[in-house]
C-alpha cells in the first residue's frame, strides 16, 4: 500500500508562486523558471512510476514517496522507497535521454546527446548513498537489520545505457521503468526470509512517517530577493495579468475581461507561500489592492482560515496543507 503518496512539494508550490509574481525582466527570473521546470520533471518522473508500482502486491509492500530524514546533523532525501518484511529498495528515478555511459574509472557517468556530452552526477551512486544513509538511520533507531537495495530507474525507454567493460556489476542497479517490476521480482526471489514481523514493519512505517521533515525553504532568501521584488495584486486566472480590479463582489481583468469571485484566494496563498504563513487585514489590503477594511474582512472571512487575536489585531493563518 502507499504509505506516503507522491505529491507536489511545498518547494515546488513556492517556486510556482514566485514564477507568477516576479517581474518578467528580473535577472533571477530565468533561474526560478529553470529550477521549477527541473523539479517538475522530477515530480513527473516519480508520478510515472506510480503506474508500474501499482502492479506490486498491496499487502506485501509499503511505498513511500519523498521522505526527507535527518541523519546526524544533515537531511537526506529518499525519493521512492519500497519496504517489505524481507528487504527495502531505494529507487532513484530520472528521465534522462540520449546515451548514458557508466565509466569504470572514478565511477562516473557521461550523458551523450547528439553532438554534446556532459558528465553528470552518477544516479547509481546517488541511490547507493541514500540506501546507506537509510540503513544507518534505521540502525540508529534499533530497527532489525534488513538489506536495503538500490536501483537507478530511467523513465525514458529510448535511452541507451552502456557500462564500460569491467564495470558490468553496475548493471544490476540500473533498469528502465518497463523492467522495474521484473527487477523487483528478482530481488524478491533471492530474499524470501521474513526478517520483520508485521508489527515491526508497521512500527518502521510509523517512525518513517513521523520523522519526515518537509523541505520548506525560505524561497525569497534562496534567490536573494526581498518582498519588494514580489508583484502584488490579484492575478487573472485566465491571462495572468496583475492586478485585477475589485468591484461589487467580483474581480475584473482589464486585459481579457475575465470575471472571478474567487481570484483573491490564490493571491492570499501566494502571500503565505512567499512572504509569511499569516496575514493581517491591513497586509491583505496592501497586497490585494483593496481599500475598504470591511471588504477585506469579508473576503478573509470567506476563506475560512484559522485565525488568532481579536478585531484589529486579528491574524489569519495559512491552511495546514501549506505546511507539508
Ligand atoms: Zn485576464
Amino acid at each position: 500500500m502507499i504509505a506516503k503518496s507522491c505529491s507536489i512539494t511545498i518547494r515546488i508550490e513556492k517556486l510556482q508562486a514566485l514564477d507568477r509574481r516576479i517581474a518578467p525582466n528580473h535577472p533571477v527570473r530565468r533561474d526560478v523558471s529553470t529550477e521549477l521546470s527541473n523539479r517538475m520533471a522530477g515530480y513527473r518522473g516519480e508520478k510515472s512510476l506510480e503506474f508500474h508500482l501499482s502492479m506490486l502486491s498491496d499487502s506485501k509492500y509499503y511505498i513511500f514517496h519523498g521522505l526527507r530524514l535527518k541523519y546526524k546533523k544533515y537531511f537526506f532525501q529518499v525519493d521512492n522507497l519500497l519496504l517489505c518484511s524481507s528487504f527495502g529498495i531505494n529507487l532513484e528515478v530520472k528521465n534522462m535521454g540520449g546515451e548514458l555511459h557508466f565509466e569504470k574509472n572514478f565511477n562516473q557517468m557521461v550523458q551523450t546527446k547528439k553532438d554534446s556530452s556532459a558528465r553528470k552526477t552518477n544516479p547509481v551512486l546517488q541511490a547507493k548513498l541514500q540506501a546507506i544513509k537509510l540503513k544507518k538511520w534505521l540502525n540508529e533507531r534499533n530497527c532489525p537489520d534488513i538489506p536495503i537495495y538500490y536501483l537507478f530507474v530511467n523513465s525514458n525507454s529510448k535511452t541507451l545505457i552502456v557500462s564500460e567493460p569491467g564495470n558490468e556489476r553496475i548493471n544490476q542497479h540500473i533498469c528502465n521503468s518497463e523492467f522495474l517490476i521484473e527487477k523487483i521480482f528478482q530481488i524478491e526471489n533471492t530474499n524470501k526470509v521474513e526478517v520483520l514481523s508485521i508489527k515491526e514493519l508497521r512500527k518502521i512505517k510509523r517512525i518513517l512517517l513521523a520523522s519526515h521533515t518537509p523541505d520548506n525553504p525560505e524561497i525569497l532568501q534562496h534567490f536573494n530577493l526581498t518582498q519588494n521584488n514580489i508583484l502584488p495584486g490579484v492575478q487573472c486566472p485566465k491571462c495572468h495579468y496583475l492586478p485585477m480590479k475589485y468591484s461589487r463582489g467580483t474581480w475584473f481583468c482589464p486585459t481579457c475581461k475575465e470575471k472571478s469571485k474567487t481570484a483573491h484566494i490564490q493571491a492570499v496563498y501566494d502571500y503565505f507561500l512567499l512572504i509569511k504563513p499569516f496575514i493581517t487585514n491591513s497586509e491583505f489590503r496592501q497586497f490585494l489592492h483593496i481599500e475598504s477594511i470591511h471588504i477585506a474582512q469579508k473576503l478573509l472571512a470567506s476563506m475560512k482560515l484559522h485565525f488568532t487575536g481579536k478585531f484589529k489585531d486579528r491574524v489569519y493563518h495559512a491552511p495546514p496543507f501549506m505546511e507539508r
